[in-house]
């Protein structure tokens, strides 16, 4: 080859195709000019110790090859070495329907509902939301209190009924002789704080409620207390009035459901609290009588 087309070559980057790297072995294969580079002649074109010098005989004349036409450079893609196609299969998106959602949270024990309820952006509060609020305590309670949503307090900590409305409710209890976490339950319509305490939509209520669902599924308690008109409405599906539903059994599919004023209105109305406790103590009369076995005259929903 001529120094200047050997140069040539270099400038195109071909050079070291063309460069014939190892002397072929005597009776050995030529080293075919074009070969692709391979890894063994990667490694052959690593500097080699220098061969033992050997005798060389006479020349010999030989007819001089003549060259093979030199084909064209080709894009890498047209020479690249085949390789095995991989086939990736991804995942689509899992979209479900409404009724896939639901029965999918009928299925959920309490660790799958509460991570599900605390990674939940299934409706637009989670946007504002610091924090869900799954509900707290007795998970085999016989109580089971539901309020709407959480406030400011519940929202940053995570837990309802906690700041003045929750220590009302508190001291409710007490007078009753029960406490949080023994053998009551609490949790709300929405888990999650609707800004500025306003009432959730029907659609953030439609959104939350299979949460709340599963739940009473798995507490199965005796007796649901609605704590204020969101719940009641949303659990009995029936407008009405707290006062016209006060002093009642409803029945929440095969739970009895009885109706009061929530903890933060009785803290504007602190004469309504006398109306509270009576609900609460009509309550737990039909708990007992319940638990005796009487007919406490339950009103279907
Ligand atoms: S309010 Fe309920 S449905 Fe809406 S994002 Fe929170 S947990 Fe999900």
């Amino acid at each position: 080859m001529s120094k200047r087309r050997s140069q040539i070559l270099d400038e195109m980057g071909l050079g070291p195709r063309w460069r014939l790297r190892v002397p072929p072995p005597a009776g050995g294969p030529a080293v075919a000019l074009g070969d692709a580079p391979s890894s063994a002649a990667a490694s052959a074109a690593a500097p080699a110790p220098a061969p033992a010098p050997t005798p060389t005989p006479a020349p010999t004349p030989t007819p001089t090859p003549t060259p093979t036409p030199t084909p064209a450079p080709t894009p890498a893609t047209a020479t690249a070495p085949t390789t095995a196609t991989t086939i990736t299969t991804t995942t689509a998106p899992v979209t479900t329907t409404g009724a896939d959602r639901i029965a999918g949270v009928m299925r959920m024990d309490w660790p799958l509902l509460a991570e599900t309820v605390a990674g939940c952006t299934v409706c637009g509060l989670a946007r504002s939301r610091n924090c869900t609020v799954f509900g707290v305590g007795d998970r085999r309670a016989s109580w089971l209190l539901v309020g709407e949503g959480p406030g400011a307090e519940e929202d940053a900590r995570g837990e309802p009924f906690v700041g003045q409305s929750g220590r009302l409710l508190d001291n409710m209890l007490a007078a009753m002789g029960m406490k949080r976490g023994e053998d009551v339950f609490i949790a709300n319509i929405v888990k999650c704080r609707p800004p500025d305490n306003r009432v959730p939509t029907a659609a953030e209520v439609a959104s939350c409620e299979p949460y709340l669902h599963r739940q009473i599924e798995l507490v199965r308690p005796k007796v649901i207390i609605a704590l204020g008109k969101t719940a009641a409405v949303t659990l009995l599906g029936k407008e009405q009035s707290i006062a016209s539903m006060r002093g009642k059994v409803f029945r929440y599919r095969d739970t009895p459901l009885i109706v009061t004023y929530h903890p933060a209105y009785l803290l504007r109305s602190l004469a309504e609290k006398a109306k509270a406790w009576e609900d609460l103590c009509f309550a737990r009369a039909r708990v007992r009588e319940w638990a005796a076995g009487e007919d406490a005259g339950i009103v279907q929903s």
